[in-house]
Formats: C-alpha cells, structure tokens, sequence
C-alpha cells in the first residue's frame, strides 16, 4: 500500500554483542539465555506504525565472524539504516565498532542512518539499587556519543536481555528516515 514504508536495514558488530538478539527481541519480544550464532546472515521482517505509517523493516542480521566479514558489503550496500553493535563490556567489541562506522561511511550508500548501539546495559546496572555496579561497564557513555557524533549516528545504549531501549532504536530510525 501507499501508506507503507520499507526499511532495509543491516546489523553489523562483534561476533557474540547481542546483534540476533536484539532483533528477536525487537521482532518476537523473546530473548534466549544461549543464543546460537548466527550463520552468514539471517533475515527477517517486523512491521510497526510510526505517525500513522506502516512501517516494514527489512532485517539482515549479519555473522561476526571473521570469515563471514568480508561478505558484509553484500548487506549494507543497499541498506538504508544500519544499526552498529558493540557490547558495553567489551572494549574490544568498540574497537570493532569503531571499524564498522569508518567501513560504512567509505562503502555504504551517502545518507544511510546509522545507530551505533552499546548493549548488554544489563550487565552493568544493580536491579536493587538501580545504580551501575563499579567497574562492569569498559566502555563509557562519553566514548559512545563522541564516535555516533564523529560519523552523524544517534546512539543507545539497550538491552536485548530486559528490552531496554530497543523499541526506542528502531522507532527511532524509522522517524529519521521517514523525515529525510
Ligand atoms: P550476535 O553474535 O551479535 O548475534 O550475538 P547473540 O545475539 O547471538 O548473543 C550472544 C550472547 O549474548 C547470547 O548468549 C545472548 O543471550 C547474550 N546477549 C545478547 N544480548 C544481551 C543483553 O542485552 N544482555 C545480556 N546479559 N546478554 C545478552
Ligand atoms: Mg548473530
């Protein structure tokens, strides 16, 4: 119908920072202690209203695996949105974020939106007390922004785990693009 939109979309990250998750979370409102790794790339579609649009993203959900890494092109080519994951533990998973935000600016078409997302937000807040439990979080909020501000992403923090954020992710990309 007229009234829809399509949104294709690519996750890209470090293997194991919660990318299949946060899509089943977003698609199946599930999330799976043990999630199997995902093979070369899944996809998959959730539509949702956003200003009384439908809105159809169209999910590819890409392996971080190193030999699946040169394939990633292949997803983020004809993307419109890309969301950019890395896990709020790992410093190692922002060192690879940082990769895949430069590789999409050089390769992926000029006005992609882009989301450069810290998950697992989890890990490092205390339930009870509702504060962030000394030393679980390796990569600050401040590192996040700067490198979303550098290449003209929004940025999140969320958790795939208790949905924190996640809805707010897409509602948020699809408003951008619904306004370019
Ligand atoms: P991918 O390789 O980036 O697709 O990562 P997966 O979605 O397969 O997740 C890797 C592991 O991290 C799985 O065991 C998930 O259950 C777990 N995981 C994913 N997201 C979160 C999260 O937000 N919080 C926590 N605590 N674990 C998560
Ligand atoms: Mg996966």
């Amino acid at each position: 119908a007229s009234n829809q939109t399509s949104i294709k979309l690519v996750l890209l990250g470090e293997a194991a920072v919660g990318k299949s998750s946060l899509v089943l979370r977003f698609v199946s409102n599930d999330f799976q202690e043990n999630k199997e790794p995902t093979i070369g790339a899944a996809f998959l579609t959730q539509k949702c209203t956003v200003n009384d649009r439908t809105i159809k993203f169209e999910i590819w959900d890409t392996a971080g695996q190193e030999r699946f890494a040169n394939l990633a092109h292949l997803y983020y080519r004809n993307a419109q949105a890309a969301l950019v994951v890395y896990d709020v533990t790992k410093p190692a998973s922002f060192i690879k974020a940082r990769h895949w935000m430069k590789e999409l600016k050089e390769q992926s078409t000029k006005n992609i939106t882009i989301a450069l997302i810290g998950n697992k937000y989890d890990l490092i807040m205390d339930e009870t007390s509702g504060e962030e439990i000394d030393g679980a979080r390796k990569v600050s909020i401040e590192e996040g922004k700067q490198l979303a501000d550098e290449e003209g992403a929004v940025f999140f923090e969320t958790s795939a785990k208790t949905s924190y954020n996640v809805n707010e992710v897409f509602m948020n990309i699809a408003e951008t693009i619904l306004e370019k």
